[in-house]
Parts: C-alpha cells; structure tokens; sequence
C-alpha cells in the first residue's frame, strides 16, 4: 500500500511572532514538549516497521518543530528507511542546516516559509544557500499579500532558478486578475493558489491513500474535515483499526483551500506536477517553471 501521512503532534509553539498566528511567541510547558517527543519517537517507530507499505510523511506541526531535536532527528532517521518516500516538514526555516548531514538526500525534502517581517532577508537566503549547498531538497514559499511583493522578487531573483517559490493566496483575499498577474509571474502555479477549490461531493485522495494524524495515533482523513467528530474518524494508527477505513472518499467540505489538502484531488492532477515532491510542494522539472523573473546568482 502506498499511503501519506501528514502528522501533527501535541507541540504548539513558535520562535517567530506573526501577528496572525496563534502560535507566535508561544511557548510550550516541559510536559507538553515531552509528550510531543514521545509521541513523535512512537510515530517514528511505527513507521520504521512498516516494510511493507510505502510511507511518505509530511510533519505539520502547529508552530515549528525544526528547533526541537526530536524532529531533526525523525526527520533523518526516516529518510534513511528504503520503504519511506518522501521525509518533508514544514518550517519556517529559522534553524541551522547542519542537521541534514546523515540524511538520504533523496527522501528528506523541507517545506519553507518566508516571514518577511520576521527574518532579516540575508539570513533566510543564506539559509536556503545552506540546504542548496548540502544538496538538500526544499521548495520556499511566501504569502501573496502586497507588503510581501518586493520580498518575493527579490528572492525569485537571489534563489538558484531550480528551486521553486510557491507563492499562497493570502486566506480570504480575492485578487482581480491586475492584482494576481504579479504573482503569476512570480510563481507560475499561483492561479492553482488563487481560488478555493470548489470540492463538495468531488473526489479526494484523502482518507484512501492520504490520512492526517494526531500525536496519540487518531486517523482522520485531512486536517481539514473535523478532526473532532467521532462519524469522521477513520481509527487509530497504532491499533491498526485505521486500515479497514482506507477507501475511495467524496470531499463533505464545499471547498479546499489549502495545498496539502487539494494537492490530493485527483481532478486538479497535481500529482503528476509535483511528482517526487507532493508533500514538500517540490514540482516536478523545477526549472521549467521559471517565471520570467532573473535568475540570480548567490550573493556574497
Ligand atoms: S512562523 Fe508560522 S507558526 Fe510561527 S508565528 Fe509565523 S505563521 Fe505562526
Ligand atoms: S478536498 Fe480537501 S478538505 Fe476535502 S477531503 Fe480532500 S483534503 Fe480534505
């Protein structure tokens, strides 16, 4: 069986301070980050003895995880194992690279957020330099809203042309289509980004080959339908109830707004575009999608 999983433990907290975020400058107790850390090592060990399945993981912690050990190091050990396809996180990339070093290159794969008013500008692009340079892969995003613009250009134009800037329809923003062309020409996949996805009663990967789960092993099909409603949960992981669960499923939601969830809709055929990078929004033949932005070359 070939399955994603997107996990999410019980950590909840960031070292970054965005004013829309619940999470900003939250800290978590010891107890809490214990429990995040156990959990996550019994997630890992689970894993680890699925042979027999393929596994691809995507970590979407609430907050970021990459400052916690205990992710660095699930993280590698789970690239190294032969039946796991894609090892990816998101993060907002506020930690160190040296960690990837042991990692299979070709499972681990990041998923990074650029903050803008979080992070000077040199130190996220020389963060990115070091994932380039230890031959890591990752794509880095950005939220389309106008105060970000200049950023995002700049950075289309400092990152290598092989890695892509995905570009996120700001949440609830409409763009005209003289508001959207920017975009478009930052990140050639934006109209993908640009509207909800209308997808009540529409075909969804999730609950069939994708599942979402928690730190204590409950499966639900995405993070997007309930997590908390008993007629939507598909089992538990570690009991293996989970499983008889897995089928074709319709989407109840009336859209899906959100990347890992319609990168799932097989209508939208998105996994042929980012085949080999799906969870980490890693696309296919990266460099084709180079918008007509200039490609730049490293900054000293
Ligand atoms: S980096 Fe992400 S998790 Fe952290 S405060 Fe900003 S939006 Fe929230
Ligand atoms: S379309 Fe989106 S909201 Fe609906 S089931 Fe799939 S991932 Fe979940």
């Amino acid at each position: 069986m070939d399955l994603s999983i997107l996990y999410r433990g019980p950590l909840a907290s960031c070292d970054y301070d965005c004013g829309y975020c619940p999470f900003a400058k939250r800290r978590d107790s010891p107890e809490t980050l214990r429990a995040d850390r156990a959990a996550l090592e019994r997630f890992v060990a689970w894993v680890t003895a699925q042979t027999e399945d393929r596994i691809s993981v995507l970590f979407t912690p609430w907050g970021e995880a990459l400052t916690r050990s205990w992710y660095r190091r699930a993280l590698v050990g789970l690239s190294c194992l032969d039946h796991v396809g894609e090892a990816a996180i998101q993060t907002n990339l506020s930690s160190r690279a040296g960690w990837t070093t042991g990692a299979d290159l070709d499972s681990l794969a990041l998923w990074c957020t650029y903050h803008p008013d979080q992070v000077p500008y040199e130190r996220f692009l020389g963060r990115c330099f070091e994932l380039r340079d230890g031959g890591v892969r990752f794509s880095v995003g950005i939220v389309g809203v106008p105060e970000h613009l200049a950023a995002a250009r700049r950075l289309r134009a400092d990152l290598p042309e092989d890695v892509y800037l995905w570009v996120n329809a700001a949440e609830g923003r409409t763009y005209t289509d003289a508001e959207a062309e920017p975009w478009s020409e930052l990140d050639p996949l934006f109209p993908v980004s640009r509207f909800p996805h209308p997808s009540q009663g529409h075909a969804c990967r999730a609950g069939e080959s994708v599942i979402s789960v928690n730190g204590d092993g409950e499966v639900y099909r995405c993070h997007f339908v309930s997590r908390t409603d008993p007629t939507e949960r598909l089992g538990n992981l570690y009991d293996g109830s989970y499983r008889d669960a897995l089928r074709p499923r319709l989407c109840p939601l009336t859209q899906c707004d959100c990347h890992i969830g319609y990168v799932h809709m097989p209508e939208l055929g998105l996994h042929n575009t980012f085949a080999g990078g799906v969870l980490s929004r890693i696309p296919a033949g990266a460099p084709v999608l180079r918008s007509a932005a200039v490609a730049g070359t490293r900054p000293r």
